[in-house]
């Protein structure tokens, strides 16, 4: 083969692993079981694997597969029966990719849920507990239900789990054999697991295997969006005097927007004129000191403890700083918030305004994302630019990027429609491996030729008028946008000339399902932003395909993207929609060389093209200019990844060890035995009123538990002081990633320590009766509500995914 340098460059080699899986395939047989009874099949699949097992807690025996096809053979009996699909043998060879561990490549329709569930049989009955991870809930619920039955026959209990449930009920969930459930809702029970103080709390048990769904959305275009469990709290807004006069500020003279749109700069010039608005001496003063070391730790740390009975000067002031409300480091922060949520934000693009309140639009999949916020002090900025009432922030307790969260999996595999483009990603940050499945039926989609435009006016004529041609065909339509304004853009045009649509987006969510199971019927036209995680597919002539052949006659879905996405691996998404098991169907492209895609990965590039009188560029140079931009960006993607995961390596790290010595707390004496030797008279004081020794466990647990998490959440707090302080200062340094390494470790070092010092203050100053200890007396309130969000973190980039990568690039 011509690209075998390739494949071997990729780690893998398509044409080995699908000969093999081929060859067990055949030998599983369609109808090697059809004969056999229930209690044959059964024996057959236990006789087909062996089961994990553990003595005291270690690992003795392994899981592992020892009959791949009497395995496969089986699974697909059961489906027959219990689901009435007889798994293609594409299907199979997916499960068995699967079950070696593989992200397997398999396009729109061609089953990957089934492919998906029969690898989580194959996985159970090695004794393994999987988790099914999807893109939503509404997914998780849908497939635990449309795939139980299959688990029911060989005795694996499953379950979905989703936002209502109660803890108890997710206790329940997570103790059984299959799990299906959205990313964002596992990782926050991981995040809200470590924050309980008794054992018996804890609502997860551990997995062994993750078979992620859209692997690539969640591995790459999601991987570093962090989830946050945040606590309540007044938070840092910028205050309302800071957003007016942020809107007073102008363009060039006071501050600069970086050409990629990613970043805002206050010059010299607009810092004098915030100082001389502001009345103060100057922005950047005690900023400097204030963030530079680790006595700006110690201050921070320090100023919620009223106890300090031996604070050092400098910390004093800065404690005094703090309390006349506006210290100016916060102020540069609020400014610079102020100005990107001014400037960089716009309405109806990154987030829509609804019921007074700002919501998120995740750009990945185009709709709001209900749980999303940005970081407190943007979000607050955002609503004060849109006049509304600023909500109040929060106390960042924990986080967790998708990233950490895959990690804790011992076993990873996943499926996608578009996995070989993101090849490079996965072996990189998960040393996973790609498998191509080839389609059931071959492809018959048309992947027309793109048309390119001068500009972005010519573009969408274009596209309106090639979309009232094809209507005239018959053929349904689904035109591709990058954002909700152009969606609405093009929707408003379409109407003009008489094409009525419906239009997917962040506004109108609760109708998706719905709509696009009807979108393929004839002269329907569906405008959308991008269609990953959006996981329906569009069957031919509706759902019940009562007018299939009037579609087939007129050549299928046709497939019209507005604008090349940043990644070629996101147009084929979209255009995968057309074609599914062999149907007919076709695509196209309108491009223009304003799209972003261009400008920015064409930056700098001169492109000398004489367009034609609609605007068309047709040159041949002018279509590989195109490519180029859109790999320029692909790399840029992939470093800011790269960049940014050494960033949160470090902090996973860091929460690794607060784990391991959160886990001692929680299963030992350890508390106790430290606080009642740190202060022997009152323990045994405490003792002498005939308090039991569990209630005075649980006491000294609870006390340390609180500083423990206090100090871990100050340090969160301080690290994004340190990112944002390196951040402002326009990068002068040589390589800010080590200099953030640098801090942040000296920062850590001392954690513990303080930790167990303020714990042990605090046991000297607390009363403990028969009813436990009461921390909220001495002015120790845990947060009195939580909630969890993801942050997109990365607003700028209309395309989703890389939170952070605003700061990862000035870390390049
Ligand atoms: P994907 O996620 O790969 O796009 P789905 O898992 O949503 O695809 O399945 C697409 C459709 O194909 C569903 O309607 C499903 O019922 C159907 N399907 C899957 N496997 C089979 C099969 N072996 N035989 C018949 N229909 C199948």
């Amino acid at each position: 083969m011509a690209f075998d340098w390739f494949w071997k460059a990729m780690g893998t080699s398509p044409h080995k692993n699908q000969k093999k899986s081929m060859a067990v395939v055949a030998q599983a047989g369609a109808d090697r079981y059809r004969e056999a009874t229930e209690e044959e099949l059964r024996k057959a699949a236990a006789q087909s694997v062996v089961r994990q097992q553990f003595e005291d807690g270690s690992l003795i025996r392994e899981g592992k597969v020892l009959d791949e096809s009497k395995l496969l053979g089986v699974v697909r009996e059961v489906a027959r029966r219990t689901l009435g699909l007889s798994p293609f043998d594409v299907q199979m060879q997916g499960t068995l990719r699967l079950l070696a561990g593989d992200v397997v490549e398999m396009g729109t329709g061609e089953g990957k849920t089934l492919a998906g569930a029969m690898a989580a049989v194959g996985y159970a009955l090695q004794g393994k507990r999987v988790h099914v991870i999807t893109v939503n809930s509404y997914l998780a619920t849908r497939d635990d239900e449309w795939m139980g039955p299959m688990f029911d026959f060989f005795g694996i209990s499953h379950g979905a789990i989703s936002e209502e449930l109660t803890s108890d009920e997710r206790r329940d969930i997570y103790s059984r054999d299959v799990i299906f459930g959205a990313i964002n809702e596992l990782g926050f029970d991981v995040l809200r697991d470590q924050l309980i103080t008794k054992r018996a709390d804890q609502v997860r048990s551990e997995a062994d295997v993750a078979v992620i769904d859209e692997a690539d959305s969640v591995m790459v275009d999601e991987a570093l969006v962090p989830l946050v469990l945040a606590g309540s709290e007044p938070g840092n807004a910028p205050l309302g005097h800071i957003t007016e006069l942020v809107k007073s500020m102008v363009e060039q003279q006071h501050f600069l927007i970086s050409e990629d749109q990613r970043n805002v700069f206050l010059t010299d010039a607009g810092a004098a004129f915030a100082e001389r608005k502001l009345g103060i001496e100057s922005l950047y003063g005690t900023a400097d000191e204030g963030r530079s070391g680790s006595a700006a730790e110690q201050s921070r740390s320090e100023k919620k403890d009223d106890a300090g009975e031996s604070e050092v000067a400098s910390e004093k002031e800065d404690t005094e700083t703090e309390e006349d409300q506006a210290g100016s480091g916060d102020l540069l922060v609020q400014i610079n918030v102020a100005l990107h949520a001014e400037h960089l934000l716009q309405r109806d693009v990154h987030y829509i305004v609804r019921d007074g309140k700002v919501l998120l639009i995740d750009g990945s999949r185009g709709r709001v994302a209900d749980l999303q916020r940005w970081p407190d002090g943007l979000q607050s900025a955002v609503e004060a630019k849109e006049g509304l009432q600023v909500t109040d922030g929060g106390r960042i307790l924990d986080q967790l990027t998708i990233q950490a969260l895959i990690g804790m999996y011992p076993e990873v595999c996943g499926m996608t429609g578009t996995a070989m483009a993101a090849g490079d990603q996965l072996r990189q940050f998960y040393d996973l491996k790609v498998s191509v499945i080839q389609p059931n039926v071959p492809v018959q989609r048309f992947d027309e030729q793109d048309a390119v435009f001068a500009s972005i006016e010519d573009r969408n004529e274009a596209v309106v008028k090639h979309i009232v041609e094809i209507q005239k065909t018959g053929q349904p339509q689904l035109v591709g946008t990058q954002d909700v304004a152009e969606s609405e853009y093009i929707a408003r045009e379409l109407k003009k000339v008489g094409v009525e649509c419906a239009v997917l987006n962040a506004k109108n969510h609760e109708a998706e399902a719905g709509v696009i199971s009807e979108a393929g019927r004839p002269r329907r036209v569906t405008v959308s932003t991008q269609m990953a995680g959006r996981g329906t597919d569009i069957k031919l002539g509706g759902t019940e395909e009562d007018e299939r052949d009037a579609v087939v006659e007129a050549g299928g879905l046709h497939v019209v993207g507005v604008g090349r996405f940043r990644s070629q691996r996101l147009d084929n998404q979209l255009r995968g929609r057309a074609g599914r098991q062999g149907d007919p169907g076709s695509s196209v492209f309108f491009v223009s060389i304003e799209d972003d895609v261009v400008a920015v990965g064409g930056a700098g590039e001169e492109l000398q093209a004489q367009p034609d009188d609609e605007g068309r560029l047709t040159q041949k140079k002018v279509l590989n200019f195109v490519d180029h931009c859109q790999r320029v960006t692909e790399g840029q993607m992939l470093d800011i990844h790269a960049t940014t995961w050494k960033y949160n390596k470090l902090i996973k790290d860091q929460r690794d060890i607060i784990n391991g010595r959160r886990d001692d707390l929680l299963d030992t004496s350890t508390a106790w035995d430290d606080l009642s030797y740190h202060n022997v008279d009152k323990a045994n004081e405490l003792k002498a009123a005939g308090i039991p020794e569990e209630t005075l466990e649980q006491a000294a647990r609870e006390i340390m538990l609180f500083h423990l998490d206090y100090e871990w959440s100050e340090h969160l707090a301080y690290l994004d002081d340190i990112r944002e302080s390196i951040h402002l200062r326009a990068i002068a340094r040589e390589s800010p990633i080590d200099e953030f390494h640098r801090m942040s470790i000296a920062a850590f070092g001392d954690l513990a320590d303080r930790a167990v010092r303020k714990a042990r203050e605090t046991f000297d100053d607390a009363r403990i009766t028969a009813d436990g200890v009461d921390l909220g007396e001495l002015g120790l309130h845990k947060p009195s509500a939580t909630w969890t969000y993801m942050v997109n973190d990365n607003p700028l980039n209309s395309g989703g995914g890389s939170a952070m990568g605003s700061i990862a690039q000035l870390f390049r």
